[in-house]
């Protein structure tokens, strides 16, 4: 389901924008029809009041949760969710009381570190799913505030319904804008859409490595925009939004964690409006890379901050259950315990 759909149903029900505005932050924010500054029982036209119930169990059944990992703080937790359709994605509960949501069922862009990517894109995640997860975290973590477009697949590769959930989100759901991270690979089309949105999202664009012929290799099917095309775009995304970018780094022992990668991050990133995480890959059968030493990690963060690059080293909470997108589908595909 659309949440063009759900604004279609409700106005063919006899509800006008704001009716329909107060319904879907009800939805968004969790809240009982009862429940609300601005309580939904005795407001709405007849029709769509009686209609609600059945609604909000239908929006209720988009997801249902096949399995869940709690992480060792109380807080984080990685879920598999099932979609209407059989197919599953992850939904992440983080540390500091944010979600990590899925985008895509699968994905096309193929990061050769990535267990999303193995199987290719494989359908879209729909607006209201997406909203969905949002919601199912919200339940599980009354407190949350921040949401990350950083699960499964690639936000720009399935934009309309991303922005859709995002503007939703940030409209009704009581995330400030900042709270809310769109993640890609770099892509053109989503940099020129990220500029006209209405609800300007934080951005988050995963670097992996300052070397072009190295970053068509790691991610075979991402734009071929160089490194110093992306940082551009997204540092004056940075400036024109006033939220700084956060630049994400897989961290691959062997891979790009040597002196001529660092060397490249200070040349890209120094003075620019932003910040670098660095995630040590999480070791993954069927995968080709190893983690480096935490040591070897924390190291390089510190050599890349006392070089004016401020970089931020993941840190442990949450990332039993962080660390690795798509390794519960992948287990459960092969007939595993996911
Ligand atoms: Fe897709 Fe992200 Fe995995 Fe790359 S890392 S294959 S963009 S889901």
């Amino acid at each position: 389901m659309l949440i063009s759909d759900l604004r279609q149903r409700l106005r063919a029900l006899g509800a006008n924008p704001t009716h329909e505005s107060r319904v879907l932050r009800h939805w968004v924010q969790n809240l009982p029809l009862d429940a609300g500054k601005q309580p939904l029982q005795g407001w709405l036209p007849r029709a769509v009041m009686d209609a609600l119930p059945s609604l909000f169990a239908e929006l209720d059944g988009l997801l249902a949760v096949r399995s869940g990992h709690a992480g060792g703080d109380g807080v984080s937790a990685r879920l598999l969710l099932g979609l209407h359709d059989g197919q599953t994605v992850e939904t992440v509960l983080l540390p500091r009381d944010g979600v990590c949501v899925s985008s895509q069922v699968g994905c096309a862009v193929g990061c050769r570190f990535c267990m999303t990517g193995v199987d290719g894109l494989i359908r879209q995640v729909g607006s209201a799913e997406i909203v969905a997860q949002v919601v199912l975290a919200r339940r599980r973590n009354p407190r949350l505030k921040k949401v990350v477009f950083m699960g499964m697949g690639e936000p720009a590769h399935n934009l309309a319904n991303v922005l859709d959930a995002i503007t939703l989100l940030g409209r009704e759901g009581g995330f400030g804008h900042k709270q809310l991270v769109f993640s890609t690979v770099g892509d053109e089309r989503a940099f020129a859409a990220l500029n006209e949105a209405d609800v300007k999202p934080a951005l988050a664009l995963s670097l992996h490595t300052t070397d072009a012929d190295k970053r068509a290799e790691l991610l075979p099917r991402a734009p071929r925009l160089t490194p110093e095309e992306l940082v551009d775009a997204a540092d004056a995304y940075a400036r024109a939004s006033g939220y700084p970018i956060q630049y994400q780094w897989t961290l691959l022992d062997g891979v790009n964690d040597g002196q001529e990668e660092l060397d490249g991050i200070v040349r890209l990133l120094k003075g620019r409006y932003g910040l670098l995480n660095m995630i040590p890959f999480n070791s993954n059968e069927g995968l080709p890379f190893q983690r480096p030493s935490w040591e070897r990690a924390r190291a390089i963060a510190a050599e890349l901050s006392a070089r004016g690059v401020l970089t931020k080293l993941r840190d442990s909470a949450g990332q039993d259950v962080e660390g690795g997108c798509g390794q519960l589908r992948a287990r459960e595909a092969k007939g595993r315990p996911a």
